[in-house]
């Protein structure tokens, strides 16, 4: 659903939740004299109490160097250009906009740049090895931005942290959950760092869920602090916290249920899904997404359309989806029956109108018909559509400002159609689109 920076960067938001009230350099407050800093001379002290603590030994030293903003930000952008070319950026925009989730001029490769620059205190580059800490950093704070990239640095000693910047396309809530499992356990490990060198006992085994602690906290609202995340479009502000906040209560759990031999083993079979991630317990228990091929709707929609777009929203993206809507506690409940799905965006070349088709399927049958509720709920409120053209208890169709909506209901499976410029248009898509194939991982 979102574009990612590469695996390894610590957030200054996560700084913030460990430091209470961080002072805040801004830009343009005095970087370090040179990239010699204290604390990097620390690092190989740091890698030996981040090793211990993770219980991974050290292959080999690692390599480090500090950033300025403006090199951190040509970083970022080399990164996100590496991994997206300006056509999918614009495809993944189009899908968000259609979603109601960007506003209709939104810029997002530019705010993703700007978000990013910053929030990002540190980063370790799988490609070349090396870690960056970002020169600006408050000296008090460096060490644990250290530790934190050290741990990437472990893991991917490891577990090889490349294939995660190489994820193939198309399944973008199965790269989330991965992303998340390296990023909760940096930030676990980060946590163990601080504390141990503040002498305060951290077990993170013997603390209730650390995605609720975190969520708690509410630091993204702290305008001053972070101007460019707290005005971000929730999806941003939520997907760039997802691997964080949610992976640290996964791998909290993981460490619960037998240690960090029981992480190790979640490198070999990774996360599958936010759902995963979302509910360890489905993790543990194995229950893996229902994969959904799609059919092809270009026959059907006429020689002027193109596919620009397909991937899978997962739990955590209909919780995002919903919730932009209606009430977040109800979004919540709604997503959390989530079976699978599968989504295509279309584009008119000609007119530059945008139909999406989404197929998902539900745990059971009370949670489709509760996902078909809910889904109709929001789409009364994104299109300020007071009524359904057509309603009865499995198929809502509406007339919008932006196309004609369709939602139906069978079994287990909700398909929902959002864009078509006629009435009559919209049921021939539907017929065709309920013609893609489920099919068990
Ligand atoms: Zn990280």
């Amino acid at each position: 659903m979102s574009k990612k920076f590469t695996t390894g960067a610590t957030l200054l938001l996560l700084l913030s939740l460990l430091a209470g009230s961080l002072v805040f350099a801004q830009q343009g407050a005095a970087t370090l004299a040179d990239n010699n800093t204290d604390a990097l001379k620390a690092t190989d002290e740091i890698l030996q109490i981040v090793s211990k603590l993770r219980q991974l030994e050290i292959k080999q030293p690692v390599k480090r160097g500090a950033k300025t903003r403006d090199e951190i930000k040509a970083s970022i952008i080399h990164d996100l250009d590496d991994s997206n070319t300006p056509a999918e950026f614009e495809a993944t925009a189009k899908t968000l906009k259609k979603f109601g989730l960007l506003p209709s001029q939104f810029q997002l490769r530019d705010y993703t740049i700007r978000l990013l620059t910053e929030q990002v205190a540190g980063f370790y580059d799988p490609k070349t090895e090396f870690f960056y800490l970002a020169s600006w950093i408050p000296l008090a704070e460096q060490k644990t931005v250290i530790a934190h990239e050290l741990t990437h640095a472990l893991q991917d000693q490891h577990f090889n942290l490349k294939r995660f910047d190489k994820w193939p396309k198309g399944d973008s809530d199965a790269e989330t959950a991965a992303h998340a499992i390296a990023e909760g356990e940096a930030t676990i490990v980060m946590f163990q760092y601080d504390f141990g060198e503040k002498g305060i006992p951290f077990d993170v085994t013997r603390l209730p869920s650390l995605t609720e602690l975190l969520l708690a906290e509410g630091v993204d609202n702290d305008e001053k602090k972070f101007p460019v995340l707290s005005n971000a479009p929730t999806v941003l502000k939520e997907g760039l916290q997802f691997p964080y906040f949610y992976g640290a209560g996964f791998v909290q759990a993981l460490l619960k249920k037998g240690g960090w031999s029981r992480v190790n083993e979640a490198y070999a079979t990774l996360p599958a899904s936010t759902e995963q991630v979302m509910h360890p317990d489905k993790f543990l228990a194995k229950e893996l997404p229902v994969k959904v091929e799609l059919a092809d709707l270009t026959a059907t929609l006429g020689r002027d359309w193109q596919r620009i777009d397909t991937d899978i929203n997962g739990e955590f993206g209909f919780q995002l989806l919903l919730g932009e809507f209606i009430d977040k506690a109800k979004a919540r409940t709604a997503a959390a029956g989530w079976g699978g799905d599968h989504y295509a965006t279309y584009e008119n070349k000609t007119s530059n109108a945008v139909l999406v088709a989404q197929f998902t399927n539900w745990d059971s049958l009370k949670d489709a018909e509760e996902f078909f509720n809910a889904y109709s709920e929001r789409t009364e409120k994104r299109y300020n559509s007071k009524s359904a053209s057509f309603s009865n208890a499995t198929s809502r169709v509406y007339q919008t400002s932006e196309g004609w909506v369709i939602l139906e209901w069978r079994d287990k499976d909700v398909v929902i159609l959002e864009g078509a410029y006629s009435r009559e248009q919209l049921q021939r898509l539907s017929q065709q689109f309920w013609k893609s194939k489920k099919s068990a991982a």
